[in-house]
């Protein structure tokens, strides 16, 4: 772990090196100050040498220019070359996000997901640059100065020693009750941003049900947990801040009693007792330091382990060494014997099946939800993997093909369209990134769409998503019918919209798909039957898996489940049978 961290650095090391030589300047400049001024105090006024106090002076003014350069070069280049090592992880993370396989985004949810892109590495960072700068500066100035003291007086500096080790022994106890609170206001901090994140994605819920005032009281309990957890991290920090400023004054008065003491005795001069007492103000910042690395380092620490926690997982559906990249498929879907489950202690989901589509064809799934039409979709273009039996596109296994070919042969319109924040131009891009304008045009005519975008103030510029203009279900579903144009690719999977769409927008869409389906591989999933009258076959799934086969009019005449089903949609007629199975 510790090498994965340190290659972060490799290619910012000229900017780390240059951070520690000017954590160097300033704890050497530190350093220096206190002796300089036993110099001017015992040798130069008492002498009245005024031209070297002036000198002197320059000499100081110098070094406090030296330091304050260093200062902002550490404050500005230290944190730049952090948000760079941030950036460089960032990316890391995201392509490997980009890599790990669907049932990765299954069990983890984008909010900790985005937490660990932004916070955990936001926190690593800050060690990153702090951490060395931190340590290097007061393992430097605590031995320096005791270095330097010990060669003036040895007794007083002993006393000094005993002094500080009291003051480190406070801080690391009080330490300590700080973590302890630290922890607590995260933790209350995660509870509170889970609250929000569920009490505003649910907030339509909410309004619905006229909850308001329930989800206040829920988010009130949650804040106020929340503030006080802070309330009492804050008297901890109260209690530090001043219990160490007390000891570093106590500090000072005894070593200006004691000094004072020895320099009546004559064992050492006021300027040396200028210097002692200097460096006892000074002990504070590297020890001041050194707590806030402590506390850096752990959580430095523990959001780097995060980060190579995610590294670490191997995508589960790769590319094997034979994969190929493949052109064009002629779009022949069969599946071989296929048992999937999603995970190893659920339920398979499908048992045993076999299924063929033939090139061309339209095939459509109907059944009552939770059968599994839409695990059949997502097996296609291989998001998941079989667990025996194979699925074979124009006789070969799935693994034979490069993921990313098979994908691109590969058209999908699913339920919930994705419409991303920009314009309706770049939305309906995505389908084919360097397509030309015109191809998009031609593209939103096929889908029916175009001359709605037309009718637009700014047409193809319009802002759809935040901000900008809001498409209904159905102006959604043309828009991703016009991308898998635009795609143009020999096999197709539609996972039809459940949500009830006007007529006329009904037969928009009806008339787009038909058009999308002609030289295509199609794999409807159904929900309103009226839109699968003319598909080559109808598959009707139930638990057992397929339970009838056939056309519309052979699985009508046939006067079983697709017939209720089909009556049910539009005689109004709903049998009890029919209702319990299409339910959820
Ligand atoms: P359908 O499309 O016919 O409504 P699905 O294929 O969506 O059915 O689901 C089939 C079964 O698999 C259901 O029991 C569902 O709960 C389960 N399931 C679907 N997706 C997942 C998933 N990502 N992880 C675990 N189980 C899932």
């Amino acid at each position: 772990m510790i090498k994965t961290f340190l290659s972060y650095y490799k290619p910012h090391r000229r900017l780390f090196i240059m951070d520690l030589l000017c954590a160097l300047m300033l704890s050497v400049v530190d350093l220096v100050f206190p002796i300089l001024s036993r110099t001017f105090i015992d040798d130069y006024i008492p002498n009245k040498n005024f031209s070297m106090m002036v000198t002197f002076s320059w000499i100081l003014l110098g070094l406090v220019v030296i330091r304050t350069l260093c200062e902002y070069f550490m404050a500005y280049w230290g944190h730049v070359m952090g948000s760079r090592m941030e950036y460089d992880m960032r990316n890391d993370l995201f392509f490997h996000l980009q890599k790990l396989s669907h049932s990765f985004f299954d069990e983890n949810k984008t909010g900790q997901l985005m937490s660990r892109l932004m916070g955990d590495l936001n926190e690593i960072s800050e060690l990153a640059h702090h951490g060395p700068e931190d340590l290097f500066i007061s393992i430097l100035m605590t031995a320096g100065s005791f270095f330097i003291l010990f060669s003036i007086n040895v007794p007083l500096t002993l006393i000094l020693l005993g002094l500080m080790i009291i003051l480190i022994v406070y801080t690391i106890w009080m330490r300590k009750f700080m973590m302890v609170t630290f922890r607590t206001v995260r933790r209350e901090t995660a509870s509170v941003n889970a609250r929000i994140e569920s009490a505003l994605s649910g907030i339509r819920l909410c309004k619905a049900f006229a909850n308001e005032a329930f989800e206040r009281e829920r988010f009130k309990t949650d804040n106020y947990a929340h503030m006080d957890s802070r309330k009492s991290a804050f008297k901890t920090i109260g209690y530090f801040s001043a219990g160490s400023g007390f000891f570093s004054d106590i500090m000072s008065v005894v070593i200006m009693l004691i000094g004072g003491f020895f320099v009546i005795k004559s064992e050492i001069t006021p300027g040396e007792l200028v210097a002692y007492i200097l460096y006892t103000t000074y002990f504070m910042r590297p020890i001041r330091r050194l707590v806030q690395f402590m506390q850096q380092f752990q959580q430095g620490v523990a959001g780097f382990e995060r980060f190579i926690e995610i590294m670490d997982i191997e995508p589960t559906i790769v590319d094997g060494i034979e994969a190929e990249d493949v052109k064009a498929l002629k779009g022949s879907i069969v599946f071989n014997d296929v048992t999937f489950r999603y995970e190893p202690h659920l339920e398979p989901v499908l048992k045993n099946f076999d299924l063929t589509l033939e090139s061309g064809k339209t095939v459509a799934l109907v059944g009552p939800s939770g059968v599994g039409k839409s695990t059949i979709a997502q097996l296609i273009p291989r998001f998941y993997e079989v667990e025996s039996g194979a699925v074979e596109i124009d006789g070969k296994p799935l693994q034979a093909y490069t993921l990313q070919s098979l994908r691109k042969q590969i058209g999908m319109v699913q339920q919930d369209v994705l419409i991303f924040h920009g314009t309706l131009l770049e939305n309906i891009l995505y389908g084919r990134p360097d397509a030309t304008q015109d191809e998009v045009m031609q593209a939103s005519q096929h889908a029916h769409i175009h001359s709605f975008i037309m009718g637009l103030e700014k047409g193809y510029d319009t802002f759809v998503g935040e901000k900008g203009v809001k498409l209904s279900g159905g102006q959604k579903q043309r828009i991703a019918i016009a991308r898998v144009f635009l795609k143009n690719p020999p096999l197709l999977i539609l996972d039809e919209a459940t949500s009830a769409l006007d007529n006329e927008t009904e037969a928009a869409i009806q008339t787009a798909i038909e058009e999308l389906t002609v030289n295509r591989t199609t794999l409807i999933i159904a929900h309103r039957l009226s839109t699968i009258q003319k598909a080559d076959e109808i598959i009707v799934l139930g638990e057992e898996g397929i339970m009838e086969r056939g056309n519309h009019d052979k699985l009508y005449q046939q006067n079983g489940l697709y017939a209720k089903l089909y009556n049910s949609q539009f005689k109004g007629y709903i049998p009890d049978e029919v209702t319990n199975q299409t339910e959820g």
